[in-house]
């Protein structure tokens, strides 16, 4: 795919960031940042905020005791932080996760009171 100079329209290449021939700067401040970090396919979903999602979601089956779920909200929050930066998919599944995770602990607490009563009657 060519790409064009914004300014004189000449053709340019590809990965240019000034254009040879006006020398006008062709690549946004805000991408050449993101080119420093490491390449990220904006299309794809945060493979942390999947993983958080999926274990926060796992969490309600598998508890020990609020563990998974702390991990499940830990790893979507990470990975909603991460999109934020990178702009990658996934959005939905960190705050899926994070959500199913915190009804996953509210619902260890009240199973533990409620095993909390039930030993004080036995
Ligand atoms: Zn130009």
């Amino acid at each position: 795919m060519a790409k064009y100079c914004t300014n004189c329209g000449k053709e340019v290449e590809k990965n240019d960031v000034f254009c040879q021939y006006c020398g006008k700067q062709l690549v946004e401040e805000k991408e050449l940042v993101k080119e420093g970090e490491t390449v990220v396919d904006p299309n794809r979903n945060n493979p942390l905020a999947l993983a958080g999602f999926i274990v926060s979601l796992g969490s309600l089956f598998i508890s020990f005791w609020g563990v998974t779920a702390i991990v499940g909200i830990v790893l979507s929050s990470v990975g909603l932080s991460k999109i934020k930066k990178t702009n990658e998919n996934g959005k939905g599944f960190a705050i899926a996760g994070i959500i199913i995770g915190g009804a996953s602990i509210f619902l260890n607490i009240i199973g533990f009171i409620i095993l909390l009563f039930l030993s004080l009657w036995a």
